[in-house]
C-alpha cells in the first residue's frame, strides 16, 4: 500500500509540475487504463485518494474549457468518476469543485464542440440521477436555464433529446423546482425548432402529469402548435390537450378551440389577400395565411378527440356552440383538410346526440345533409358556392330562442320548454357515458379524482378488486401508455440494429414469403443469440427463400443446415410445418395469429403473436424472455416471472401497450430495449427510454435518495421531507409482489425472479467409434441415426447406449456390442471394444458424459448401409447432421491419436540415440503389443487399429 501511494504522490507531481503536453498524455492513460472501473477499483489503483486528481482534472477544466484543448479528454476523465459513483463521494467532491457549473457553460460556450457539449449533458444527467440534493443543486445553478436555452438553439437531433431527457430527469422528485422547470418549458414552445416544440411538449406532458394545476399561460403557445404544418407538433399539441382536460384550465382551452375554428376578420382578409395573387408561390402563402388553416383543421380535428373520449367534456363544447363554429368551418372554400376535419367531428356530434341532426338540416338543406349522413368527410366534394356560403355564415344557435341554450346546465328548471329535449340528450348523455367511452372518462376522473384521492381511498379501491392486479403494477392511465409507445418508438427508429429478417419485414411485398421469412426468424431465435442467427439466416433464406422451396427439401438437407444451432428439433418442425402448409393449405402461410399458432407445429403463444404483429400488422402484443425482463421492471413485478399470474398479467399488460399503429415495430422494440439496455445484468438505466416509467427505477432511486439525504450533510443542513417510496398496496397477497425481501446490491435487478434452477440430469452414455477402411483406402465410420422425436432428434451419432445405474459397464457394452453386431452383420466380441477416454457435453438440462470405445473392422465385409445407418469418411462426417457431441467424439480421438504418434517418433528416436551408443535392444512384437495394450487408454484410433490387426496377422 506504501508503494501504491508514493507512486500516486509522484503521479499527482508530474500532474502538477507538467504543462498541458503532459497533463494529455497523462489523460489518456487514464483512460486506457480505468475506463468502466467502479469506485473501489479506482480507489485500489490510486491508493485511496482518487478524488485528488478528480479535483485536479475539474479544475484544470474550469480554467481551460474556453480554450477546448482538451475539454473532451476531461469531460471523458470525469465521466469515469462519475460512473463509478455508487458512493456519493466523488460526486460531491465534484459539485463542491464547481463541476457542475463548468457543465452548464459549456453547453452555452460558443467554442465548445457538439461532442463536448453532448457529453456535458450527459455528465449532468449522472449528476441528476444521483438523487433530489443534485437535481435541487442544478437547478439552483440555473441549469434550467442554461439546458433549455441549449435545447432551443442546438441543432442536433441527439443531443437535443438527451438534453430533453435531462430536462425530464430533473423534474422527477424534486419538487422544489418543479414549477420553475415547468415554466422553462412553457417558454420553450415559442421556440421555432419544429423538433424543439416536439420534444418540449413531450417532456411537458410528464412534468404535467405529475402537477395538481396548470398554468394559464400554457393555453396560448399550445394553441398556437395547432398551426404547425409539421404533423409530429401538431399530433403532440393534440395529445397534451388531451391531458389538461383534466385541470382547471379546462373551459379557458375548450373555449380557446373553438374559437380556433372560426378564424377573426384580419386573418380571412389576409387569406383573401394571398389567394388573390394567382402567380403567388405556395411557400409564401404558406408563410401567410395557411397557418391558419390548418389551424382550423387541427382545431376540429382535436375537438372531435376530445368529444369521443369524454361526454363531459363534449357536453361543455356544445354549450360553448361548437356546432355553429364546426358549421362554419365546413363552410372553408381553401383548405379540404380543414373541411374533412369538420365534417368528422360535426358527425361524431350529429350521431351521439340526434337532437342536433335537426338542426344542421336546416342549415345544411336537404341534399347537402344527405351526403353529409351518408359519408361525412367527403361532403367538401358535393358543395357548391351558395351552400359554402351559408354554412360560413350560419348564425345557428341551438337553443329555444329565448336564451336557453340547449346544452346548458339549465335542466333543473321543471318549467324550462326545452326540459323534453334536454332530457332526450341527458338519456343520450347518459348512455354514451355507460357505453364504453371507459378510457376518456376515466383520464378525466382520473385527473381530478386521483390528486384529491387520500392513501386510503386508493388502498381501499385496490383491495375492493381482489382478482385485478392492483395499479401499481398496470399502466392505469391511457395517457401514460400514449407516452411509454412514443419514447419506446422513438427511441427503437433512432437505435434499432439493422438485421436480414428485419429488412425483410419491411422491403418484401409479398404476404406470404414475409410471413415465411419472419417465422424462420423467430423459430431461429429461440434460445439462440442474434449473432448467431445472422448468418444461418442468411444462408437458408438463400437457399430456401419461399415456403415451397423449404417443402421440397430434405430433412436430412434441413438438418445439416440447422448443424450448430442446437435444439435440432426447431429446424425439424420449421420443415414439418413447410410440408404442411404446401400440402394442406394450398401454398399459403396462415394470416392470422389464431390460425399461425393452430397450424404451424413448434409455433407457440408468443411465436404466433411476434409473427402475426412483424409480419402481418396485426395489433396483439409478444412476451419473450426479454420482454419479461422489460416489463417485470416498469412495473415492479417481483414473484416468480414463470408463474401463471404472472404470465397472464405479462399479457395482459404488453396487449395494452402495443401500439396499435406499429405493432410489430412496438413488439421489436421491447425486445431490443431488454437485449441492449434492460439487460439482464448491468442494465443501462441511464440510457433507458422508458426510464420515466419505471417502477424499480423510481424504487432504486428513492432508496438512493433517501441515504444520500444523510450524506448530503455538507450540501444540506436543512431537513427535508421525502416522498415515500411508492409500493403495491396489496404486497402481501398480491400474487405479483416478490416473495424475496428486496436485495439493495442488486437494484433493479431485484426484478424479475426466477424459480430455483433445477439442477441438471446427469447421465453417462457408452458410445463406440467403428471404424473400417473404405474403397479409397480412407477411414469410415459407422454412424446411426436418432429417433425422429426428443433429444437430437433425426441427427447421426456413434453408435451409443445410455447407461443406466442398475446394470454393470460390463453389460452395456455387452449390449451395444451386440448391437452393432446386428448393424454390421458381423460377430463380434466386446473385448475388440477398446477405451478412448470421456467426453463431456452439456446440454441446458443434461450434463452428458460419453464414454468413448473404438473398434476397427478388418475389412469392407460389411453390411450395406441402411435407412438408419451409413458408413461416412471423416470429411463427409463434419458436414453431415451431427450433433456438436459427436464432433467432440472425433476431435478425443484424433487428440488421442497424435498422441501415439507423438510417443512413437520419440521412441524411434530414442532408439535410434541407444543405437548410437551401441546398445543394441532386441523387442519382440509381442513386446511391443504387450506395452501397447498397457498404455490403451492413451492409443491413437490409427495405431490402435494397427495394433488390432497385428494381433490378429
Ligand atoms: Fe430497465 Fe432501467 Fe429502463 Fe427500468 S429504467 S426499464 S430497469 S433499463
Ligand atoms: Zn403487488
Amino acid at each position: 500500500m506504501k508503494n501504491k501511494l508514493g507512486k500516486v504522490l509522484s503521479f499527482l507531481r508530474e500532474w502538477d509540475h507538467g504543462d498541458r503536453t503532459v497533463r494529455g498524455r497523462m489523460l489518456n492513460t487514464f483512460l486506457i487504463q480505468n475506463t468502466g472501473k467502479t469506485f473501489y477499483e479506482l480507489e485500489l489503483e490510486f491508493a485511496q485518494v482518487a478524488s485528488l486528481f478528480l479535483a485536479r482534472v475539474t479544475t484544470w477544466m474550469r480554467l481551460t474549457y474556453m480554450f477546448g484543448t482538451f475539454l473532451g479528454l476531461q469531460l471523458n476523465a470525469i465521466g469515469i468518476f462519475l460512473s463509478a459513483s455508487s458512493h456519493d463521494q466523488y460526486l460531491m467532491e465534484f459539485l463542491e469543485d464547481g463541476g457542475v457549473l463548468t457543465l452548464l457553460e459549456i453547453l452555452s460556450h460558443p467554442k465548445s464542440k457538439e461532442e463536448e457539449k453532448a457529453e456535458a449533458l450527459r455528465l449532468l444527467h449522472t449528476v441528476s440521477n444521483a438523487g433530489r440534493k443534485y437535481k435541487e443543486f442544478i437547478c439552483e445553478s440555473d441549469g434550467v436555464k442554461a439546458i433549455a436555452e441549449f435545447l432551443a438553439t442546438s441543432n442536433a437531433d441527439k443531443t437535443q433529446e438527451t438534453a430533453r431527457a435531462l430536462l425530464e430527469t430533473l423534474s422527477h422528485g424534486n419538487p422544489k423546482y418543479q414549477i420553475q422547470l415547468y415554466k422553462s418549458l412553457i417558454a420553450l414552445m415559442t421556440c421555432s425548432s419544429p423538433k424543439v416544440q416536439q420534444l418540449v411538449m413531450c417532456t411537458l406532458r410528464t412534468v404535467q402529469f405529475k402537477m395538481n394545476t396548470a398554468h394559464h399561460s400554457i393555453i396560448e403557445p399550445l394553441l398556437n402548435m395547432l398551426r404547425s404544418l409539421h404533423v409530429e407538433v401538431q399530433d403532440e399539441a393534440t395529445n397534451l390537450i388531451l391531458l389538461l382536460t383534466s385541470y382547471d384550465v379546462r373551459p379557458v382551452l375548450l373555449s380557446g378551440l373553438v374559437s380556433l375554428l372560426r378564424p377573426t376578420k384580419e386573418e380571412s382578409q389576409k387569406h383573401q389577400l394571398n389567394t388573390e395573387v394567382p402567380s403567388e408561390p405556395e411557400i409564401i402563402k404558406r408563410t401567410g395565411s395557411l397557418p391558419v388553416f390548418v389551424q382550423q383543421a387541427a382545431a376540429a380535428k382535436t375537438i372531435r378527440l376530445l368529444a369521443e373520449d369524454s361526454p363531459d367534456v363534449s357536453r361543455e363544447l356544445l354549450s360553448l356552440g361548437v356546432i355553429q363554429h364546426l358549421l362554419h368551418t365546413l363552410g372553408n372554400r381553401e383548405h379540404t383538410d380543414a373541411q374533412i376535419q369538420a365534417s368528422m367531428a360535426l358527425e361524431h356530434f350529429v350521431r351521439e346526440y340526434p337532437v342536433i341532426e335537426e338542426q344542421v338540416q336546416r342549415v345544411m338543406g336537404c341534399t347537402l345533409s344527405e351526403a353529409f349522413m351518408h359519408k361525412a368527410e367527403t361532403l367538401y366534394m358535393n358543395k357548391d358556392e351558395t351552400q359554402a356560403e351559408s354554412l360560413l355564415t350560419n348564425n345557428l344557435n341551438i337553443s329555444d330562442g329565448k336564451g336557453c341554450n340547449l346544452f346548458s346546465s339549465c335542466c333543473s328548471n321543471v318549467l324550462c320548454t326545452n326540459r323534453l329535449v334536454c332530457n332526450v340528450v341527458m338519456n343520450k348523455l347518459r348512455s354514451a357515458m355507460h357505453k364504453g367511452k371507459r378510457v376518456g372518462l376515466e383520464m378525466v376522473k382520473k385527473g381530478t379524482a386521483k390528486r384529491k384521492k387520500s392513501e386510503t381511498a386508493v388502498k381501499e379501491e385496490d383491495t375492493k378488486n381482489d382478482s385485478a392486479p392492483s395499479t401499481y403494477h398496470t399502466f392505469p392511465d391511457p395517457a401514460d401508455v400514449v407516452l411509454l409507445r412514443s419514447h419506446l418508438l422513438n427511441w427503437y427508429d433512432k437505435e434499432k440494429r439493422e438485421l436480414p429478417w428485419r429488412t425483410l419485414a419491411v422491403t418484401e411485398s409479398d404476404l406470404n414469403i414475409r410471413t415465411y421469412a419472419v417465422w424462420v426468424s423467430e423459430i431461429m431465435l429461440q434460445q439462440t443469440q442474434v449473432a448467431t442467427v445472422i448468418d444461418y439466416y442468411n444462408k437458408w433464406m438463400k437457399r430456401w427463400p419461399t415456403v415451397q422451396d423449404l417443402a421440397a427439401a430434405t430433412l436430412e438437407e434441413v438438418n445439416q443446415m440447422w448443424a450448430g444451432l442446437g435444439y435440432y428439433s426447431r429446424g425439424k418442425r420449421l420443415h414439418e410445418g413447410s410440408q404442411k402448409v404446401v400440402s394442406e393449405l394450398k401454398g399459403q402461410m396462415p394470416h392470422t395469429v389464431d390460425s399461425l399458432l393452430k397450424q404451424l407445429p413448434g409455433v407457440g403463444r408468443y411465436t404466433a403473436a411476434a409473427i402475426g404483429s412483424i409480419s402481418l400488422g396485426q395489433v396483439t402484443g409478444a412476451v419473450d424472455g426479454n420482454v419479461i425482463r422489460v416489463l417485470c421492471r416498469l412495473r415492479a413485478i417481483g414473484a416468480d416471472s414463470t408463474s401463471p399470474p404472472v404470465t397472464e398479467a405479462l399479457w395482459s399488460l404488453v396487449n395494452k401497450l402495443v401500439d396499435p399503429e406499429r405493432p410489430g415495430d412496438f413488439n421489436q422494440a421491447m425486445m431490443e430495449l431488454g437485449a441492449r439496455v434492460c439487460t439482464p445484468k448491468g442494465p443501462l438505466c441511464s440510457q433507458c427510454p422508458v426510464q420515466t416509467h419505471c417502477r424499480s427505477y423510481s424504487k432504486v432511486h428513492a432508496k438512493q435518495e433517501k441515504k444520500s439525504q444523510k450524506l448530503l450533510g455538507k450540501l444540506d443542513r436543512k431537513p427535508s421531507t421525502l416522498p415515500d417510496i411508492e409500493e403495491c398496496v396489496n404486497s402481501r397477497t398480491c400474487p405479483l409482489c416478490p416473495s424475496e425481501p428486496w436485495d439493495d446490491k442488486l437494484g433493479v435487478q431485484n426484478f424479475p425472479r426466477k424459480p430455483a434452477k433445477k439442477p441438471p440430469r446427469v447421465e453417462r452414455t457408452l458410445t463406440c467409434v467403428v471404424l473400417r477402411t473404405g474403397e479409397d483406402g480412407e477411414d469410415e465410420y459407422l454412424l446411426t441415426q436418432r429417433p425422429n422425436k426428443g433429444l437430437l432428434a433425426g441427427l447421426w451419432e456413434f453408435p451409443s447406449l445410455l447407461l443406466d445405474d442398475k446394470s454393470s459397464e460390463v453389460k452395456h457394452k455387452r449390449a451395444l456390442c451386440a448391437e452393432i453386431s446386428t448393424l454390421v452383420g458381423i460377430n463380434l466380441s466386446e473385448s475388440n471394444f477398446k477405451c478412448v477416454g470421456e467426453v463431456v457435453h452439456i446440454f441446458s438440462h443434461i450434463h452428458q458424459t460419453y464414454v468413448v470405445h473404438s473398434l476397427s473392422l478388418k475389412d469392407r465385409d460389411t453390411q450395406t448401409p441402411t435407412e438408419s445407418t451409413q458408413w461416412l469418411t471423416k470429411s463427409a462426417l463434419q458436414e453431415a447432421a451431427v450433433s456438436t457431441g459427436v464432433k467432440k467424439i472425433v476431435k478425443l480421438c484424433d487428440s488421442v491419436d497424435s498422441q501415439k504418434e507423438q510417443t512413437l517418433k520419440d521412441g524411434k528416436r530414442k532408439k535410434q540415440a541407444n543405437m548410437k551408443n551401441g546398445k543394441k535392444h532386441q523387442t519382440t512384437k509381442k513386446k511391443k503389443l504387450g506395452a501397447a495394450n498397457m498404455s490403451s487408454r492413451q492409443l491413437s484410433l490409427s495405431s490402435f487399429f494397427k495394433t488390432v490387426k497385428d494381433e490378429s496377422d
